[in-house]
């Protein structure tokens, strides 16, 4: 399938599996350190039951069960509004509109996060190691970031629409 290979031949690009925008470098071993570098104090955890009972079907199924929108049929990756993207479980702000860009793969992308409010995690599932990436106040899933992206960060977050919210400027 187009999608898969897509993704295969970003992953072949990605040889770090940690965000490259940190300032340590040589410990490749170390890929599930980044999961812990968040302050957990004010973390929201809600069961599952309360998750569904406030989110679409749609948003329940990708953001809390790390499902994937198919591309070029989700509310935001042909949007172009000014604003900031926030989670859409709680509200979180995730990423700003003025660095949203063009990416071709029909799904929003960024090239960078809004502060640290984005945790990354290694994602070895459906044969493929990748970088999830997570709501760092409700562990929401986003989506994927790969470091194929444009400058200045070289990153490129690739963002499931079901699991944001667009709040306009
Ligand atoms: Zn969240």
């Amino acid at each position: 399938m187009f999608i898969r290979s897509y993704l295969a031949i970003a992953v072949l690009f990605s040889v770090s599996p940690a965000c490259n925008s940190q300032s340590s470098t040589t410990d490749t071993n170390s890929t599930q350190s980044s999961a812990m570098k968040a302050d957990t104090t004010d973390k929201i955890i809600k069961t599952d039951e309360e998750w569904k009972a406030m989110l679409t079907p749609e948003q329940y199924e990708i953001a809390r069960k790390k499902g994937t929108e198919r591309a070029f049929t989700g509310e935001y990756w042909n949007h172009h509004e000014d604003g900031v993207y926030k989670c859409a479980c709680c509200g979180m702000p995730l990423f700003n509109s003025d660095t949203k860009f063009e990416s071709g793969s029909g799904w929003p992308s960024f090239y960078n996060e809004i502060g640290e409010n984005v945790t990354e995690v290694r994602d070895a599932s459906q044969g493929m190691i990748r970088t999830e990436i997570l709501c760092m106040k409700c562990d929401a899933h986003l989506g994927h970031v790969f470091d194929d992206g444009p400058n200045p960060t070289g990153l490129r977050y690739c963002v499931n629409s079901a699991s944001l919210k667009f709040e306009k400027r």
